[in-house]
């Protein structure tokens, strides 16, 4: 293992083991629940916005050490952010898990220690767990609709 990979497994646990925005918000305009049941994750995520941006996020998971670290780097990193840009970043998320991984238009900080998951396929749908729910909430939130819980197959 070299020292690259260490740093990134150091990162993974310690938001394993410390899981950021860890709550339930409170009256939240984004509400949405998802399930990995191949893994056994299971995350139910709120969100409340205030002019347009994500106000306050928390998301409680119950699952691995990668659908954990992810959920709680997402709620770090979309703080403050626009939909739009909560879209593009989960679309760069995605592409940096599939493979995809050629464009980089914005640092990704902590979350660039889930680029090595990539080559364990089977796990890229515990680091997108969260992503995909979120998403899928902001979407039924702008159609005034409920939304649909996410289950990866
Ligand atoms: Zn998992």
């Amino acid at each position: 293992m070299n020292g690259l990979d260490q740093l990134y497994r150091d990162i993974l646990m310690d938001h394993y083991k410390y899981p950021r925005g860890k709550k339930k918000i409170e009256n939240p305009d984004i509400v949405n629940s998802g399930q990995n049941p191949l893994c056994g994750d299971s995350i139910e995520l709120t969100a409340k916005l205030d002019g347009g941006r994500i106000a306050e996020i928390g998301v409680e998971t119950v699952g691995c050490a990668i659908c954990t670290a992810s959920a709680s780097m997402l709620t770090e990193i979309v703080k403050g952010m626009t939909i739009s840009e909560v879209e593009q970043l989960a679309s760069l998320v995605t592409k940096m898990l599939t493979g995809d991984d050629e464009q980089k238009d914005f640092d990704l900080g902590d979350l660039e220690a889930l680029a090595g998951v990539k080559k364990f396929p089977v796990r890229v749908k515990c680091a997108l767990l969260a992503w995909i729910t979120l998403i899928e909430g902001i979407r039924a939130h702008q159609q005034g609709v409920k939304p649909e819980a996410v289950t990866t197959e």
